[in-house]
């Protein structure tokens, strides 16, 4: 810890605004559904979607979460320089501060929502509330809008902006086929309202409430069979990647899963005392 103290000051500053230890130590790669692959860490979730033309890498993590995303790649049989475009939940340094370097190990294009592309490519200015999170800035290729569709080798991901946590904030929704049958996966950006987030009258990210009530009006209209997330926790992944040994029946299949959680962060934002 004080080795890391002197070395990257900024990169524990970072750190400590978003994660607790524990959520950064490896945890196994493993296939979710389909061609989506689990190769984040104990909690900060990262998605692979391998296709014949390449894959998708949606998150990076924290910087030092990039050396995980790389052995987990590995252990499923996948490169990661086979990576063509990476992806992101939210522009904060738990999912992207190891953009530059993911960036820079698999020469992938890096594609962000509208909102968040400024943050990234900055290395974190303009963050609302996190003024002193930075991370090393990344190049953005392509900034998405709402709806827009991301493809490579027969796989159609769509971007759906749900702002609020952040105002790129993104979820990820797409149909994958599995055994004979097609399923609808939604990796949801974040509905959080974190501590210290003022939702009236707040001068920094006026539309804040707006944006959150958007979100859940998206997520509530969003078909989702497997449900997944920014962060392991969201949907109990490691619960079900136990699960997984000796299943019938695929544990991240969790419609109502979603729908119930979905209420719940919906309610938690409902109930909010607005500061
Ligand atoms: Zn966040």
């Amino acid at each position: 810890m004080l080795k890391l103290l002197v070395s990257f000051p900024l990169l524990l500053l970072a750190s400590t605004a978003f994660a607790e230890g524990e959520a950064e130590k490896a945890f196994p790669g493993h296939r979710v559904v389909g061609n989506v692959y689990y190769v984040g860490s104990k909690d900060l979730a990262t998605y692979l979607i391998t296709t014949p033309e390449g894959h998708i890498l949606i998150n990076s993590g924290f910087e030092q979460t990039v050396p995980l995303i790389k052995a987990s790649v590995e252990s499923l049989g996948f490169k990661m320089t086979d990576v063509k475009i990476l992806l992101a939940s939210h522009a904060h340094s738990d999912h992207v501060a190891g953009h530059a370097l993911a960036k820079e190990v698999t020469g992938a294009k890096v594609y962000v929502m509208g909102g968040d592309d400024d943050v990234i490519a900055s290395g974190g200015k303009g963050q609302y509330l996190y003024h002193d999170s930075r991370w090393s800035p990344c190049v953005v290729d392509r900034v998405l809008k709402d709806r827009e569709e991301v493809k490579l080798g027969g796989t159609t991901l769509v971007a759906r902006r749900t702002p609020g946590h952040t105002r790129g904030c993104t979820t990820w929704a797409w149909r994958v086929a599995d055994g004979g049958k097609n399923y609808d996966v939604v990796v949801i950006g974040s509905p959080n309202v974190n501590p210290g987030y003022v939702l009236t009258n707040n001068k920094e990210y006026p539309e804040i409430a707006d944006d959150y009530k958007q979100t859940f009006e998206v997520l509530k209209s969003l078909p989702c069979d497997i449900f997944l997330g920014a962060h392991g926790a969201y949907y109990g992944m490691e619960a079900k990647y136990e699960q997984l040994k000796g299943a019938k029946q695929n544990p991240f299949i969790d419609p109502d899963g979603y729908k119930a959680y979905v209420e719940l962060k919906s309610k938690v934002f409902r109930t909010q005392p607005g500061e």
